[in-house]
């Protein structure tokens, strides 16, 4: 059966071995491994829907959730693909109360499967953008922010988490709000996003000196975090925005549009979203824009899903990590 529309995923995944022999095939195209080890002398055991791995370890067994983002996780794969199927999918995302009730889960059971795609959508890149001499805009961008949404007890683990990090008073002027850094390679298209503890030189400079090859051309505004930039060896362009927006091909209307999409998308489908887990809803817009369907590039549904689900391997996210620990996880201000 091909696969092209959700009402295919939905009817085609709610048999359990479907799911079982479409899983094994995308995450072990070259046959079954054990995640802990790595070996291929593994046995299936049918009757308990596990692996045995022959090599001699502790917890020998495995099944298809085991090193994946949904270890541990009681619900079934005819929930999850469909789930992923959705998140890939839905242009403007889908929040944990549709999800719920499209698949039959609990609100926060939905609510923390997304939160698990979102970390298998998060996929980290090989190379550096721009090289041969090529274009990538960098821009930033505040988003949200509004205390008034969050619970009492975590707004006040956040303003006591802000009054403990020297670098408030630097953005003392965005103060509610959190900042996301994007660069846009021209030539591929592609955009990396980040929640940035601040806008500072250093913490803009470094990102782009991590992820765009020296050479290449920078296209920012003149926000004077990115002064002296062309001595990094970069070719630095920058647009002045109280005069002009764009000069010829020196402009960032690339990232503009992409930080529009991503805030109809927080305003209209998640209404609140707390600052620690806003890296998440900037991974799943990535994914999304990176593999949207172009002329270059015809994705269709599918593509994007299976895609998506290849990324679980390797990546952990507990309830206690997402909700516990505000301390630890929520963004530096
Ligand atoms: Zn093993």
């Amino acid at each position: 059966m091909k696969l092209e529309t959700l009402r295919d995923a939905i009817i085609y995944f709610s048999d359990a071995t479907r799911c079982h022999e479409y899983l094994v095939a995308n995450r072990w195209p070259n046959g079954v491994e054990c995640p802990r080890c790595g070996s291929a002398n593994v046995l299936f055991l049918e009757k308990y829907n596990r692996w045995h791995c022959r090599e001699k370890h502790d917890a020998p067994q495995f099944t298809l959730k085991t090193g994946t983002v949904m270890e541990d996780s009681a619900i079934r794969l005819e929930k999850w693909l469909p789930a992923f199927w959705l998140l890939a999918n839905c242009k403007n995302g889908i929040s944990s109360y549709e999800l719920h009730r499209a698949i039959g889960v609990t609100q926060k059971s939905a609510w923390f499967m997304l939160h698990r795609i979102r970390l298998a959508m998060n996929m980290e890149p090989e190379v550096k953008m721009g090289g041969n001499g090529g274009a990538v805009e960098s821009d930033e961008t505040f988003v949200g922010g509004n205390p008034k949404n969050m619970h009492a007890s975590r707004r006040l683990a956040i303003q006591k988490k802000r009054s403990e990090v020297a670098d408030w008073k630097a953005s003392h002027k965005h103060s509610e709000k959190i900042a996301v850094m994007g660069l846009l390679d021209r030539e591929s298209r592609q955009i990396r996003a980040k929640v940035v503890p601040n806008v500072k030189r250093e913490t803009l400079q470094n990102a782009i000196l991590n992820q765009v090859e020296r050479g290449s051309k920078v296209y920012t505004d003149n926000a004077s975090s990115y002064m002296n930039l062309a001595a990094q060896e970069y070719i630095h362009e920058t647009v002045t925005h109280v005069q002009e927006y764009v000069r010829g091909e020196v402009h960032t209307n690339g990232l503009e549009n992409f930080w529009s999409l991503l805030k109809r998308t927080l305003r209209g489908t998640y209404v609140a979203v707390e600052p620690f887990h806003l890296d998440g809803y900037v991974a799943e817009q990535v994914f999304r824009y990176n593999n949207r369907t172009t002329k270059d590039n015809p994705l269709n549904d599918a593509d994007r899903f299976a895609l998506a689900v290849s990324q679980i391997s390797g990546k952990r996210l507990t309830y206690a990590d997402l909700t516990g620990k505000v301390e630890e996880t929520e963004v530096p201000f």
